[in-house]
């Protein structure tokens, strides 16, 4: 067969040729080392928490090596693809901090040299691709089935699979220039399929960065290049656009591994060298029954980014708690470095944690505790305050107009050597602070204790003193001591029976009136803040 007059037969339009292509396409200029990555979501709903996983490995990688990171969306199946998806895709990102070195933003921008970064942009260029392989007998036209539906190579090959299937050859791969021919007068579509030389029953190894050496099956299926409307399907236009972008290591989910010997015999059929490949696990949940199922966009709401952006999590926080998910040695690292900025973290490819990495939800808070701690108060009012422009406009008006006491109540407590951990996320901070802002609906006191509560509350109207907090303490210990309480514990340890209860009884209570709560930051700050009349108020709202 002379498949180079095949390739004009089934490609009669197509005059751009691989080498024009690969001139528009040079090797990129990097140092030596320097990683070339990217992102490559297919743009079917929001940001998933796992692609988001991916990116923090991807940009740390491109990053620690003086490399690139860059944007590629994957929108040729238009049938799954959502409007906006892609929009959310790089808002997300930019959220971050990790706008990529190369993106696109459509109709708007292109940045970087290698685009179109639109997959569905890059037609053209498949099908030259193609064309070269028909023209080389490396692939060839199938038009005995519908391949519309076949765009999802890697379910086709998991069912494949399952039913002990390992063999696909296409009986198209037979056919005669004439039959060709006459398919074609006929009006038949078709698709493009490979010539697969592998054999499904044999084993092969393949490398992967953080798994090592795999053994699998190797393809034997002539799968699908280009589907009956021309458009490319994952395992072919990925080929092409990875390697003409010049990436270097493919980040993508470990759901890829039964497709990666396909996709290793395409880079072969087209000639391209194989990039590095890191199938990194899904992120599980731990679940109440004690199980570890992977995250789900149905049950959990932290599988869309935009739920962190939504409570008010702090991105810093999110990137330290996914760079310790994602590299074992992070944490480690981050007790001995605590000032340092993340991006001084020598992340290392080979150390992402190759087990299935559990969310856990407790632990970003903790470390968004952390990070919010070190802020100052302004700063935590600016930030407060963006949230609050876009998820709760409500409280903007009063944030805006009473910022010197906003500002003070989140100084409660902090810019100090140690400062206090509790506010993780902006949506927290009325109700962590709810006493500063209107009298407590609630107070935290046992019934049996009423009397004694509502006796020092009497008391204190007469000795309440904000003038110092020395002079402020020495009233309240004054007046324990008048009401019966302890005002030194050693005295109180050895005899509890002969008094009412110690000093600190007499401040929980206290506490509790101004407050509603039994713990609470600094006492008299916070009565500093809310001022005599305030604190007045509060007290006679009981007593
Ligand atoms: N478009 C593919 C997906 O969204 C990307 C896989 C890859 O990164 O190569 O799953």
């Amino acid at each position: 067969m002379d498949y180079k007059k095949l390739s004009e037969l089934l490609f009669p339009n197509n005059k751009l040729t691989v080498e024009e292509i690969e001139k528009k396409y040079p090797k990129r200029k990097l140092k030596k080392g320097a990683e070339v990555t990217r992102f490559a979501p297919s743009p079917t709903g929001f940001m998933h928490i796992g692609g988001f996983f991916q990116c923090v490995i991807d940009r740390n990688i491109a990053k620690r090596s003086g490399g690139v990171f860059y944007l590629r969306i994957e929108d040729t199946d238009k049938k799954r693809e959502l409007i906006g998806a892609s929009t959310i895709i790089l808002e997300t990102l930019k959220r971050y901090g990790y706008l990529p070195d190369e993106y696109e933003e459509k109709g708007v921008k292109v940045v970087g040299n290698y685009g179109p970064y639109f997959q569905s942009e890059r037609e053209e260029i498949y099908r030259a691709y193609a064309k070269k392989l028909v023209a080389e007998g490396k692939a060839f036209p199938c038009f005995c089935r519908k391949t519309e539906g076949l765009n999802d190579v890697k379910e086709k090959r998991e069912k494949m699979f399952s039913l002990g299937i390992t063999e696909d050859k296409d009986v198209c791969r037979n056919l005669t220039f004439e039959q060709i021919e006459e398919y074609l007068k006929d009006g038949k579509t078709f698709a493009i399929k490979l010539k697969s030389k592998g054999n499904g029953q044999n084993k092969i190894k393949v490398q992967d960065v953080l798994k090592g050496e795999l053994e699998i099956q190797e393809n034997g299926e002539d799968a699908v290049l280009l589907k009956s409307d021309f458009m490319p399907t994952y395992a072919f236009a990925h080929a092409v656009d990875d390697f003409l972008m010049g990436t270097t290591t493919v980040v993508r989910g470990e759901e890829w591994i039964p497709s990666y010997p396909l996709h290793i015999e395409i880079h072969e059929a087209l000639g391209f060298p194989l990039p590095k490949y890191i199938h990194t696990p899904l992120i599980n949940k731990i679940r109440e029954n004690g199980g570890k199922t992977k995250i789900s966009k149905r049950i959990d709401a932290e599988a869309d980014m935009r739920f962190f952006a939504r409570e008010g999590y702090e991105p810093e926080a999110l990137i330290e708690y996914l760079t310790n998910l994602a590299n074992s040695k992070f944490e480690g690292w981050r007790k001995e470095n605590p000032d340092k900025s993340i991006d001084e973290f020598p992340f290392d490819g080979f150390n992402i944690t190759a087990n299935r990495p559990v969310f856990d939800i407790l632990k970003l808070n903790d470390i968004s505790k952390d990070i919010i701690s070190k802020y100052t108060a302004e700063t935590c009012y600016q930030k407060l305050l963006s949230w609050a422009k876009e998820f709760s406009e409500e409280n903007v008006d009063y944030l805006v107009k009473d910022k010197d006491y906003v500002v003070k109540v989140l100084n409660i407590d902090r810019e100090k050597p140690k400062p206090r951990k509790d506010v993780y996320k902006w949506s927290m901070v009325f109700d962590t602070f709810d006493y500063m802002f209107s009298a407590p609906k609630n107070y935290q006191i046992d019934e049996s204790e009423r009397k004694k509560f509502e006796e020092v509350l009497r008391a204190y109207k007469k000795y309440l003193d904000l003038s110092d907090k020395t002079i402020w303490f020495d009233k309240i210990k004054e007046m324990a001591g008048v009401l019966g309480y302890a005002t030194d514990n050693k005295l109180y340890k050895q005899n509890p029976n002969t008094y009412k209860g110690n000093v600190a009884k007499v401040c929980e209570f206290i506490r509790v009136a101004i407050t509603g709560h039994k713990d609470s930051p600094d006492l008299y700050e916070i009565m500093t803040i809310l001022g005599e009349e305030k604190v007045r108020e509060r007290i006679s709202l009981i007593v």
